[in-house]
Formats: structure tokens, sequence, C-alpha cells
């Protein structure tokens, strides 16, 4: 299986449409969430439409799920106080709702939110 090469994030990706950018090479792009579930809401997104979800990603380039966890460190510490939430949702039922691999980057307050 494969992204979807119309998600909305590869519209983002190709400045279709707007989104905040706060990091970007030529593998990654990472952008605010726009329905924010915390303080610091960030999503970082390979630009590559090769992966739907993070099973698929890391059996076919586990180098670029390791940036993604140095990327998330990295934004969380500029943008927050370092510490964070990583959370890739994978299939429906767990609430990806973007079939295109993305980790959700949360941080700041999250102190009463732990998972069951
Ligand atoms: P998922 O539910 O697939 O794990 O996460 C998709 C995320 O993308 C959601 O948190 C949603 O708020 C975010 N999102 C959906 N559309 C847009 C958009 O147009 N811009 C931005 N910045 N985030 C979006």
């Amino acid at each position: 299986m494969t992204a979807d090469a119309t998600s909305i994030f590869t519209k983002i990706v190709n400045r279709e449409i707007p989104a905040d950018i706060l990091f970007e090479n030529d593998r990654l792009i990472a952008i605010r969430d726009i329905a924010p579930q915390a303080p610091v809401h960030l999503l970082v997104i390979p630009k590559s439409t090769e992966f739907a979800n993070v099973t698929e990603l890391g059996l076919g380039d586990p180098a670029l799920l390791a940036e993604i966890v140095a990327t998330a460190h990295n934004l969380a510490t500029l943008h927050s106080n370092g510490e964070y939430r990583l959370v890739f949702n994978t299939g429906g039922t767990a609430g990806q709702t973007v079939f295109h691999v993305h980790a959700h980057v949360l941080s700041g307050g999250l102190e009463e939110h732990t998972l069951a």
C-alpha cells in the first residue's frame, strides 16, 4: 500500500494549501496541527508518498523513521521544554484520518493525560 498521493499533506508539501511550516528539508516537513490537542501539537511528515502508516515506513525506510524521531526531539526542544509524546495513529479504527504517514508531536501540559 502506498500513501494517498493527493493527501492533504502532499498538498501542503507542494504549497497548494497553506500551513504553518516549522521545519523542512528534502525528506521531511514539520507543521503545526490545524486542530491542536495540546499546547504544542506538531506534525512531522515525510515528503515521500510511499508510506501510508508507520508500519510501512518502519519496514520500508527505518532511517527515515529515525529521522522523524530526531526531528520530533529537536522541535520539542525549540518549541516546548524538550519533553513530548510521539503518536502515530495507524488505521481508521485507531484514529488515523490521513493515510500519509505522519507523527504527532504533543508537548506541554500532558501530565494528566496518561494512556490507560
Ligand atoms: P490523524 O487523524 O490521521 O492521525 O491525523 C491527522 C491530523 O492532521 C489531525 O490532527 C488534523 O487536525 C490534522 N490536519 C488535517 N488537515 C489539516 C490541514 O489542512 N492542516 C494542518 N496543519 N493539519 C491538518
